[in-house]
């Protein structure tokens, strides 16, 4: 008897592409197969030609000379202060925020700046291969109206700091207008919101309590900068009695829901409390190593059980959002911190830049790999330039061979974003007069 022959499943997309690194399972690269997609989710990922006996796709996109992975997510950034990339170099922490970001904050935040300096964040961003961000500024609500109109997945930090901006006069102001912005972007596909301490050193024990109780109550994760340099250590042990870690903890919020940011510098007991309570990390290297505030632990904190994302920070501490480059300075860090060549490899860095990210965000249902069932959060990369070539192994390409430049294709959600290196939600002109308005601006 002949065997009846199937008819083809019918599909919105069908990516064709020569390697594809899942992520899930780890340590895996596929070539020459496909990922088929279907309402904006991942349905398949199969071998091409037996992806197109399958599958009838509405729209096929080939990419012969290219690999796919996970969208990357930056686990921390400012968006808007993008546009004070390169306001000021070369100064240690405190003295960077005090003589220049703080004043010119004072002077210029505001709905505008913010909506303005995301737009440009999320292009840089997009263009760079990142589909989802986790910002921590002023007025969220502006910036989710970028992020929105940029079709990027984000979440948008509930900012609280113990003294008064331009966008709020105290802590309950700072929640208040965070969590109108929450209410008001509560069922937006792509927007999500974490409550947003900005460090142990500029948010009071009261203020912590209640947004400890708001996590919890709300389900959504915390976003603080802890234990960045030695001096946040000093001050905390003589204006609590405590490191900020352990009074993190005394006052509740150290959990799987808390992402703490930078953690260069810390001890035995620090470790064992944040792995203790299954926290997650956001290693920014590149921020860390500029403003010499130190290099994280990071391959201790793996080794622990530790989930440690990526962040590129804001573009005024880096001054690049390119996770890429950080994948690469994350490993050679790990590597000289350890005097270990094998510390960090390829797979690993490039987990940490979409899964770990995802985890910490708790959207791993969604986005952070490959799989059927998430969303179809994609990102291409060229490999047919004589700069990259030869190629033995497509994942130690990705962190030590390509780069930003080289990502030619994004979709998240099944929606194409980036096509040949072009944005299509944006042009370049807009951007361009977008980045002159606040040059000019902050120059006065
Ligand atoms: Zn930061």
């Amino acid at each position: 008897m002949k065997a009846r022959k199937m008819a083809p499943t019918p599909i919105d997309l069908l990516i064709d592409a020569r390697y594809i690194i899942p992520v899930e399972p780890f340590n895996t690269t596929l070539e020459h197969h496909s990922v088929a997609i279907r309402g904006g989710r991942i349905v398949d990922i199969i071998p091409s030609d037996q992806a197109r006996l399958q599958y009838a796709a509405s729209e096929t996109v080939s990419l012969p000379e290219h690999i796919v992975t996970p969208g990357l997510i930056n686990l921390h950034t400012h968006a808007a202060m993008t546009l004070m990339r390169g306001l000021a170099d070369d100064l240690p922490l405190m003295r960077w925020l005090q003589e220049a970001i703080w004043p010119a904050e004072t002077k210029h935040v505001s709905h505008a700046f913010v909506r303005d300096g995301s737009l440009l964040a999320g292009a840089e961003m997009l263009r760079g291969g990142i589909t989802t961000c986790n910002d921590m500024y002023f007025f969220p609500q502006a910036s989710a109206e970028a992020f929105d109109r940029l079709g990027m997945r984000a979440v948008l930090g509930i900012t609280v700091i113990d003294f008064p901006s331009q966008y709020a006069s105290d802590a309950d102001d700072y929640l208040h207008k965070g969590l109108a912005s929450f209410e008001s972007w509560r069922d937006h596909p792509l927007i999500r919101f974490a409550l947003a301490p900005h460090a142990p050193y500029t948010v009071s024990n009261r203020s912590f309590e209640r947004i400890g109780i708001l996590a919890g109550e709300l389900e959504i994760p915390i976003h603080i900068h802890i234990h960045e340099t030695s001096d946040e250590i000093a001050s905390s042990l003589r204006d609590f009695g405590q490191r900020p870690i352990a009074r993190l903890e005394s006052l509740g919020l150290l959990g799987p829901n808390l992402i703490g940011v930078h953690a260069v510098h810390l001890d035995r007991h620090d470790i064992e409390r944040l792995s203790h309570h299954r926290c997650t990390i956001a290693h920014c290297p590149i921020s860390n190593m500029k403003l010499a505030s130190g290099a994280a632990p990071v391959t201790q904190l793996l080794e622990q059980g530790l989930s440690v994302g990526l962040g590129s920070d804001g573009a005024a501490s880096n001054n690049r959002l390119d996770l890429w480059r950080e994948m690469l300075q994350a490993s050679l860090l790990a590597k000289l911190d350890t005097g270990s060549a094998s510390s960090l490899p390829a797979h690993q860095a490039l987990r940490m830049a979409t899964l770990h990210g995802a985890r910490a965000l708790g959207i791993d249902d969604l986005t952070g790999s490959l799989l059927p069932g998430k969303a179809a959060d994609l990102c291409a990369l060229r490999i047919d330039d004589p700069d990259s070539l030869p190629l033995f192994d497509p994942v130690s390409h990705l962190l030590y061979v390509l780069g930003r430049h080289c990502v030619t294709d994004v979709w998240i959600d099944g929606q194409r974003r980036v096509k040949g290196g072009e944005l299509l939600q944006i042009t370049n002109t807009e951007l361009l007069s977008i980045a002159r308005l606040w040059q000019n601006k902050l120059r006065q």
